[in-house]
């Protein structure tokens, strides 16, 4: 799951010129995090129109950067017609896809933070730094490149005191991948030096 956070409402302001707009949510990352489902699309209408904009509709589409038609969303809202523009409560992925199928400015509700994911009701944070070249198994199924502040890939770096973090109030992911490679039986493992990924390999440099 994209983890999001809702930029300040007056940079919203700030940002959107346009005076019609048509507001756009996500059913799903934004609306499990409560950034952009239906609630949170109303609660901005109204903020919107108390701010002098002309709010002419809105919609939550399922998944804001998996859009099967267009047409069909177009179909479906004919108030975006009388749109100059969009605000999109989705991620920044949400943003992109919607702006290359709109003829009209796109603008983005969120800011984008991190891959995450959701256990229960606990949404967990910047569980993946989508490197592109996986080897989270080394390291116990626990990303040090995504959830260490610093990405040590050989870690844990001089800060690390009691299993938490110097960085912040989160816990030191390098203590996570001990206690899990303990439990696996693979503790030799952290004597093995990683090299730096190979970032030529991202997808589109080769
Ligand atoms: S190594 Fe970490 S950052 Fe890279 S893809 Fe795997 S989980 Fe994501
Ligand atoms: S204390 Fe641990 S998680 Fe924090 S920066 Fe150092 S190695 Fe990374």
């Amino acid at each position: 799951m994209i983890i999001s956070r809702s930029k300040e409402f007056k940079d919203i302001l700030k940002t959107v010129q346009q005076r019609n707009i048509f507001i756009i949510g996500c059913g799903k990352c934004a609306a499990k995090q409560h950034l952009g489902g239906e609630p949170e699309v109303l609660e901005m209408k109204k903020k919107l129109g108390i701010s002098g904009k002309n709010v002419v509709g809105c919609t939550v589409l399922s998944s804001a950067c998996n859009i099967a038609s267009w047409d069909d969303v177009l179909t479906q809202n004919p108030d975006i017609k009388k749109a100059e523009a969009f605000l999109v409560m989705s991620c920044g992925g949400g943003v992109s896809i919607i702006s290359s199928v709109a003829d009209k400015a796109v603008y983005p509700a969120l800011d984008t933070e991190s891959l995450g994911g959701v256990c229960g009701d606990t949404i967990v944070l910047e569980q993946c730094g989508m490197c592109d070249d996986c080897d989270i198994w080394l390291f116990g199924g626990l990303c040090p490149v995504g959830q260490c502040p610093k990405s040590m890939r050989n870690g844990p770096c001089g800060g690390s005191l009691d299993g938490k973090c110097e960085v912040d109030e989160r816990k030191c992911v390098w203590d996570e991948i001990h206690t899990k490679l303990k439990s696996l039986g693979r503790l030799e493992g952290l004597k093995d030096i990683h090299p730096p990924k190979d970032h030529s390999k991202r997808r589109g440099r080769k």
